[in-house]
């Protein structure tokens, strides 16, 4: 069950060196954190990156990644660890990818189970590509990458609804695949797993100046 926010700090953003954490109840977990990790140390930064389990490590951070992986799961363990409210007021970036778009959105379609986040007005298909594509590849256009971004989706979830004040940063041909919402970046696909990191760069060096 969901708990308000009872911590004080909760929606306070924390500047500076404030740590990056990653949302560490299931998922691709170690290959955020050293994504993260990776991209911190080419930046020349000293910042840390912390698997995060309970609710009073959230105010602390400066970004909160949530993984891929199951989202019917992680949905669970937010709610039975009570950090729905939290990562809710969070005021800092979400890097959120595939499994984790599925848990940022508005509304999940034909998804009983849980009640998602709502971190953005998105509306999210879960497995959208079916069994026989579960998993492909694809260079994404978007907007200030040269050359294409080298995207990898393992059963992935698609936006088929986006609100006026969500940005829209990649689509294919079956629907939107890369959101940004202010200083949250929402993806389908796993940048965590390529070799192309550039994303993760944009977030650190540019969403999370805003
Ligand atoms: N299909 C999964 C879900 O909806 C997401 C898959 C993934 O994160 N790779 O939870």
């Amino acid at each position: 069950m969901s708990m308000p926010c009872h911590l004080k700090r909760c929606s306070r953003p924390v500047a500076g060196k404030a740590p990056v954490g990653v949302l560490a109840l299931q998922g691709d977990v170690s290959e955020h954190i050293s994504a993260f990790e990776t991209v911190i140390r080419e930046l020349g930064q000293d910042i840390r990156v912390i698997p995060v389990r309970k609710p009073e490590e959230i105010p602390s951070l400066s970004a909160l990644a949530i993984p891929g992986g199951e989202s019917t799961t992680i949905m669970r363990l937010i709610d039975k660890n009570h950090m729905r409210e939290c990562i809710r007021s969070f005021e800092g970036g979400i890097f959120a990818t595939c499994a984790g778009m599925v848990a940022s959105a508005r509304e999940v379609t034909e998804e009983t189970r849980f009640t998602p986040l709502d971190l953005a007005d998105i509306t999210v298909s879960r497995n959208a590509f079916g069994r026989q594509r579960e998993s492909f590849e694809a260079d994404l256009s978007i907007n200030g990458f040269e050359p294409p971004f080298h995207a990898v989706f393992i059963r992935a979830p698609i936006i088929t609804r986006a609100g006026s004040d969500v940005r829209v940063l990649a689509e294919i041909p079956r629907g939107i695949v890369a959101v940004q919402k202010d200083k949250r970046l929402i993806l389908s696909f796993h940048p965590e797993i390529s070799h192309d990191l550039r994303l993760h760069h944009y977030f650190l060096s540019e969403v999370l100046s805003r």
